[in-house]
């Protein structure tokens, strides 16, 4: 077996813990190392601090979220908006792969409502590949020894740019962690009080508990988080989510074995 660490690259912070907050849980809880990241500092997330300003709580919430399973936090620096696919971004993306050596990566949906979730699962997939390339050279940072497992969370809201509905084929049951992933959640406490002062409800924690709620559903459990799995030439064909975690682990559209 390879080495027992996973890492959660999405695009804004906030975004590793609203979709993946439960399962990057249980895997901590079984003694994985997990390591959060985002491209952006979510710069654009506020309407009265300056970009510098706001940066700078985000970064500090995204890592107190992750301190809450003993998870280590990055961010690649891009900016909102403006997440792009090139050649320096896909670098940093993969230097970050070579330092962390993961052998499972979460990313974003590459179908999503948002171009800056899509684009960041689209550097997350040639990572995955281009990190265990060795002629891909970058100095110091040996290559993966071998391609780790890609999995992509669910698209935000669940729905596509046209609105068609998305879910997971790969249901983890998040029923005992979503406390904690609650309270990963709240850390990004910048956003939860933006929210709270629009909607006048707790619209931030309530969207996340009731699409959580959503998935839950599917596999009659109080909360699930869905999946689906790179299954391209030359990614691993096999299950670790299910491998790793057991039991938590459902197919509710009998896809899988
Ligand atoms: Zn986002």
């Amino acid at each position: 077996m390879k080495n027992k660490t996973v890492l959660c690259l999405m695009a804004h912070p906030d975004d590793p813990e609203i979709w993946s907050g439960g399962t990057l849980a249980l895997l901590a809880e079984s003694g994985w190392q997990v390591v959060t990241a985002t491209m952006t500092p979510g710069q654009a997330g506020s309407t009265t601090l300056n970009a510098k300003e706001i940066s700078t709580v985000r970064r500090k919430e995204a890592a107190d979220a992750a301190a809450v399973i003993g998870a280590a936090y990055h961010c690649l620096e891009s900016e909102d908006v403006f997440i792009t696919y090139d050649k320096s971004t896909l670098l940093r993306v993969i230097t970050l792969f070579r330092e962390v050596q993961p052998s499972m990566v979460i990313t974003a949906s590459p179908q999503d409502y948002m171009l800056d979730h899509e684009i960041t699962s689209t550097l997350a997939q040639t990572a995955c590949m281009a990190a265990s390339i060795p002629n891909i050279e970058i100095p110091g940072l040996p290559a993966l020894t071998g391609v780790p497992h890609l999995y992509y969370a669910d698209a935000a809201y669940g729905r596509d740019r046209f609105g068609n509905e998305i879910t997971g084929d790969i249901m983890v049951d998040i029923t005992t962690s979503i406390d904690t992933k609650t309270k990963m959640t709240a850390c990004h406490r910048s956003q939860r009080e933006w929210l709270r002062t629009i909607s006048g409800v707790d619209e931030f924690v309530l969207m996340m508990r009731s699409f959580s709620e959503r998935n839950g559903k599917l596999i009659d459990r109080p909360y699930a988080e869905g999946y689906r799995q790179h299954l391209g030439f030359s990614y691993p064909q096999d299950d670790l989510l299910a491998k790793e975690l057991g039991p938590y682990v459902h197919y509710p559209k009998l896809s899988r074995p």
